[in-house]
């Protein structure tokens, strides 16, 4: 067994050690659930999730996985896009994950964008408490392409390093473009 776990087991360390019972979280790209099952799993019987996707399929197989955990009841499901988070949390939430790209088993064109990804990581970091994280894991090459990764790294690069610390991890010596984790803390 490896060590060096890949960009999401990295996400889902990082997340799990600073959320407790009771906190709010997002998960930003519901996909099929797996995000959001375990996020719910963290925040407990008094916690929140908000899960958003921009695809009803993949509200419906969220749904489907909570239900067979008995999560449903600490998760808002909405089918809407992540850049309008803010019409539907005030704030503060502990933690914002996304896991970009397209719907695994579903249609690769409609995946996450730069534009409307960018939009919503400056929404969460509006809404994300003092030591809060939000986590991207950033999918590209294939049918992602690399418009999206193009355009995210140069805008992390301009993030205000007195409200925030940035940091990425990327695999340097992998084949076929591994997934690269950005994690982003709120420090004032
Ligand atoms: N976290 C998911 C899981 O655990 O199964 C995987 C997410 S999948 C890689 C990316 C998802 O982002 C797709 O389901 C896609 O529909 C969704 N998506 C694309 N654009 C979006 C947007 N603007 N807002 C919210 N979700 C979006």
């Amino acid at each position: 067994m490896c060590i060096l776990k890949n960009s999401l087991v990295q996400s889902h360390l990082l997340v799990e050690s600073i959320v407790k019972n009771g906190d709010t979280v997002v998960d930003a790209t519901a996909g099929n659930g797996n995000d959001t099952v375990f996020l719910a799993g963290l925040v407990g019987e008094e916690g929140l999730v908000y899960s958003f996707d921009i695809q009803e399929r993949a509200i419906n197989a969220t749904l489907k996985k909570l239900e067979g955990k008995q999560l449903n009841q600490r998760v808002k499901l909405i089918n809407d896009g992540h850049q309008n988070m803010k019409a539907y949390i005030n704030g503060p939430v502990k933690a914002v994950m996304f896991n970009l790209g397209y719907l695994p088993g579903g249609d690769h064109s409609v995946g996450t964008r730069g534009n409307t990804t960018i939009a919503a990581v400056k929404s969460a970091m509006e809404l994300v408490s003092l030591h809060g994280i939000i986590s991207v894991v950033l999918y590209y090459g294939g049918d992602s392409g690399f418009d999206e990764k193009n355009q995210f790294m140069d805008f992390i690069k301009t993030i205000d390093c007195r409200n925030f610390t940035v940091m990425q991890t990327e695999f340097v010596n992998q084949i076929n473009c591994p997934p690269i984790l950005v994690c982003i803390e709120k420090t004032r």
